[in-house]
């Protein structure tokens, strides 16, 4: 299903820097909101961020203020001019959220993993324009992810984003959560015009990962970053030490490098030309192995043999794995590559062996 999209239409911190949300984790008092407001719009932060209803992966941790923090949040936009941004998990929340005026919504990444709870509070948001930003699910389930936007967008939302925040895994490696880029790389591939957030502060859990994976999203080309920042990090109620202090995310954008993602220069195209070249060679040598191929089993069909000769096949697997590895490439890449022209041969020489 193709998405009908409006652009979010969100300030940047100027023109040539990324659309950046920051704010802590989770509203804890009023004065702690407040704090770490003025200290991010003194910045030239122009979106404030604070969970109000925190989903708690085990019951007795901190599970938000509450409907009592939104006020908090609308004096934050009177006294500071910012947008304001919290997260929503139930049509009672988007009622709420709706009845105080805040600026932009996301859903979290538990709430987009649970199709029942979104469609929820698509239908809650039915007849709004509100901007929306869709957290990828928990688990690594792209199509799961696609179908959030779906939901939302089928009830009408057409300013919507999302934010990358990483993949829970069993074992916590590095990372709090695995990035697999490949997951929303694919996504912005799919849906180019799809602004596209990364999350430092939840896939690393760590506020010294902030900023090398803050880069890492705009070399990807990504639109914007969503940071938690608190005026206290240490005391923080929840995710205390993945945020840092208005200062301190001030630095880490001011060393951001913002490339240009529009088309290379003459160097750089004639570069791409020849990797096209090269491409079509491979394809071409590829069609004359597989010419081999069923010449082979032209043989072996005159033979009576097996189309699989397992020794064969080993001996082909470890010495073009050996081979790769001494020109610099991992020995599983080109195992992987030659399991798949092993299987399409394979598949090639049962053709010629079963025709009549
Ligand atoms: C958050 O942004 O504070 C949050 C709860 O994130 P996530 O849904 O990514 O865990
Ligand atoms: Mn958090």
């Amino acid at each position: 299903m193709d998405l009908e999209l409006q652009p979010l239409s969100l300030p940047g911190i100027s023109d040539t820097r990324p659309t950046v949300i920051a704010g802590p984790c989770s509203a804890e008092t009023e004065e702690q909101v407040m704090n770490t407001a003025l200290q991010l719009a003194k910045n030239g932060i122009k979106i404030f961020r604070a969970g109000i209803w925190k989903p708690r992966t085990k019951p007795g941790g901190f599970e938000g203020v509450g409907e009592t923090g939104l006020p908090w949040l609308s004096e934050v936009k009177r006294e500071t001019g910012m947008l304001t941004a919290t997260e929503v998990a139930t049509a009672h929340h988007v009622e709420l959220t709706l009845k105080h005026g805040i600026d932009i919504l996301w859903i979290g990444a538990r709430t987009t993993a649970n199709p029942f709870a979104v469609q929820e509070i698509a239908d809650a948001l039915k007849g709004t324009d509100v901007p929306i930003l869709i957290k990828n699910p928990v688990n690594p389930d792209l199509d799961l992810w696609m179908g959030a936007l779906e939901r939302i967008n089928g009830a009408g939302l057409k300013r919507l984003g999302v934010i990358h925040r990483g993949f829970s895994t069993y074992e916590k490696k590095l990372y709090r959560n695995t990035p697999m880029w490949h997951i929303p790389i694919e996504l912005k591939r799919r849906i180019p015009n799809l602004p596209v957030f990364g999350d430092p502060s939840h896939i690393s859990g760590r506020r010294d990962l902030i900023a090398p994976l803050c880069q890492q999203a705009m070399d990807l080309g990504f639109d914007g970053l969503i940071i938690e920042s608190h005026c206290n990090p240490d005391e923080a109620w929840s995710d205390a030490k993945q945020q840092v202090v208005p200062d301190i995310l001030d630095f880490i954008l001011s060393k951001l490098i913002i490339r240009s993602t529009a088309a290379g220069t003459e160097s750089l195209t004639t570069l791409r030309k020849h990797i096209d070249e090269l491409d079509n060679d491979l394809i071409e040598v590829l069609t004359k192995r597989m010419k081999i191929s069923r010449e082979i089993a032209e043989y072996k069909k005159q033979h009576n043999m097996t189309v699989v000769q397992n020794t064969r096949y080993n001996e082909i697997i470890d010495k073009r794995g050996a081979h790769g590895m001494l020109n610099g490439m991992s020995g599983d890449f080109i195992k992987s590559v030659f399991e798949a022209i092993h299987e399409e041969s394979v598949r090639q020489q049962l053709e010629v062996i079963n025709k009549e």
